[in-house]
């Protein structure tokens, strides 16, 4: 995929913040500290477009991003990192509403991709996640990041633990990704622009 540019557009708070219009929007999900900024940057090749290493459990909006591309435009919506562990109760129960909200209602959202860190089995929080977005209907991928991190031998039993773990069913498409190499990222485009309609 070619893109041409890309911008920040804004940190929403609700659905009266949302743009405007139709645009096919990709959500992105993953608990604090899985690579889901340096996927974001890898995937738009902007070193630091959305920031790395925001204060966990801080950031409750939906951030949007634009992204004008070859073959069309479309919104990333990254939503707040979960499961950490510092965060209040009804912090939590606030983010539960806002993104429980946007799945329901949001008629532009075309995918959701679930991040998981490839060195680990996923996370209770990331079964509960899992569940939770498939629940909606929505397609959905999974993307193991940090490929890089586990050798190449290792990867399909880790992508095994991976299936197993979140229970996915066999026309899921689950992703390496590493945002170091570069890895998965024509494959997650084409697959991005499929789901898109682009
Ligand atoms: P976020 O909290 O999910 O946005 O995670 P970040 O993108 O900030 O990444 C968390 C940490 O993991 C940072 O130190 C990144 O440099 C590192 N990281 C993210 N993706 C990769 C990757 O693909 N490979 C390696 N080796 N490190 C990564």
């Amino acid at each position: 995929m070619k893109i041409k540019s890309t911008e920040f557009v804004i940190s929403a708070v609700g659905p009266s913040q949302y743009p405007e219009g139709d645009l096919p929007e990709v959500a992105l999900a993953g608990r604090s500290n899985v690579g889901k900024s340096s996927l974001i940057n890898k995937m738009l090749l902007r070193r630091n477009l959305a920031r790395t290493s925001q204060q966990p459990g801080k950031t409750q909006t939906l951030n949007y991003y634009m992204i004008h591309a070859e073959l069309g435009e479309l919104f990333f919506v990254d939503f707040p990192g979960y499961g950490y562990a510092r965060v209040s109760k009804s912090e939590r129960e606030a983010w539960g509403k806002m993104i429980e909200r946007y799945l329901r209602e949001r008629e532009p959202l075309k995918l959701v991709l679930q991040l998981v860190d490839v060195r680990h089995p996923p996370s209770a929080d990331d079964v509960r996640m899992y569940e939770w977005l498939s629940h909606y209907g929505i397609p959905m991928i999974v993307v193991a990041t940090k490929a890089d991190k586990v050798s190449r031998s290792q990867w399909p039993k880790h992508l095994k633990v991976i299936r197993q773990t979140l229970g996915m069913p066999g026309h899921v498409p689950l992703v390496l990704f590493s945002s170091e190499t570069g890895q998965g990222r024509d494959e997650l485009w084409s697959l991005i622009a499929q789901a898109a309609g682009l």
